[in-house]
């Protein structure tokens, strides 16, 4: 496996000496050098390292400096950092490791004392490196519908809620649709849960198609769907959800599937502030939606006008 270091020291023989004794116990396959920590800074924005060797009194950018900008940056705060001091720096040492700083060697350094050191601090980032990934899995894992890929209901729920709050402060457009395979219990019925489970694969994949990127898809539970689209009117969001049925319609499955033809029903709605107000009624109104498309016989698109409902609101209004 490749890893690299950084070197930074004001002292040509120093770097020299480092890197010869790294060199030696074959630790790196690549090397990089700066004199001053303006110019380790930069290598390190270009060529990420696995560790930083640091001299701490040193011109313009010093140790000290290096250490608090390197500490500012979320996405390099984690590469350790090893100062090097003078043998009775004793309080820079101190100053230098509550700054963040892993460790301290000191100038003169024992060549197998820096080894040993640097192989230290090596493996604790390789452990924070794997534990941070298996973070990350588990966290998609837990945001994941393990059927589909798709986004689960939970997570659906918690961006649902941001994107209604950010079109409550700047007042954009946001849509969602809600769908529902036609007749699903047939296709299991017909062909088993086995197929079926490979129909809302399907379906899933023919969703995330007809979306854009920033667009957030989810299993929302069984065979529903949602699909939130911020920055979508309404107008857009039925032209969208139209573009699913067509294309669920248009899907031709193989195998044992050959012969099933499948449809899906859509409902859609828009969130505006003074009618759905909160994150459930924005949903009811999909779900609203997708009931009367089932009801008006299916494989169709219904959503939520708020105009209408507007105008009713004030029809009851007047009529109490
Ligand atoms: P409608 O057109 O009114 O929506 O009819 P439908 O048959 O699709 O609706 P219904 O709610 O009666 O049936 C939904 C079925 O979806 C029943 C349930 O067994 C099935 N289902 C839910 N989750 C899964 C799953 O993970 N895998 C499979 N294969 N089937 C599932
Ligand atoms: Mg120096
Ligand atoms: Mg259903
Ligand atoms: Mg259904």
């Amino acid at each position: 496996m490749s890893s690299s270091v950084l070197i930074i020291d004001d002292s040509v023989t120093v770097r020299e000496q480092i890197i010869r004794t790294l060199e030696s116990f074959n630790l790196f396959t690549r090397y990089y050098e700066a004199e001053d920590g303006l110019e380790g800074f930069k290598k390190l924005l270009s060529s990420p390292v696995d560790i930083i060797l640091c001299d701490l009194e040193m011109p313009r950018i010093d140790g000290f400096k290096f250490l608090s900008m390197l500490k500012a940056r979320p996405d390099l705060q984690d590469v350790p950092v090893i100062i090097l001091t003078g043998m009775n720096d004793r309080e820079r040492k101190i100053k230098g490791l509550e700054r963040g700083a892993s460790d301290y060697i000191t100038k003169p350094f024992d060549h197998e004392e820096l080894v040993a050191r640097v192989k230290v601090h090596l493996k604790i980032k390789k452990l924070q490196d794997e534990l941070k990934r298996s973070n990350e899995l588990l966290l998609e894992l837990s945001n994941t519908d393990h059927l589909t890929g798709l986004f689960n209901r939970r997570y659906m729920m918690e961006a649902l809620d941001k994107e209604v709050q950010r079109s409550i402060r700047k007042g954009g457009n946001l849509s969602l649709i809600m769908l529902d395979i036609d007749h699903f219990k047939l296709v299991n019925d017909g062909y088993g849960h086995l197929q079926g489970d490979v129909v809302l694969h399907k379906v899933a994949l023919q969703l995330q198609k007809e979306l854009r990127s920033y667009d957030c898809a989810a299993r929302y539970g069984g065979e529903e769907f949602v699909a939130i689209l911020p920055d979508s009117s309404l107008k857009e969001a039925v032209f969208v959800a139209d573009r699913i049925r067509l294309a669920v319609q248009s899907t031709r499955f193989n195998g044992q599937l050959a012969k099933l033809s499948l449809t899906v029903s859509l409902g859609v709605s828009w969130f505006s502030n003074e009618l759905a107000g909160t994150v459930d009624g924005f949903i009811k109104q999909a779900d609203d939606a997708l009931y009367r498309a089932k009801a008006n016989g299916r494989n169709r698109v219904e959503f939520h006008d708020p105009s209408i409902a507007a105008r009713l609101t004030t029809i009851d209004v007047a009529a109490t």
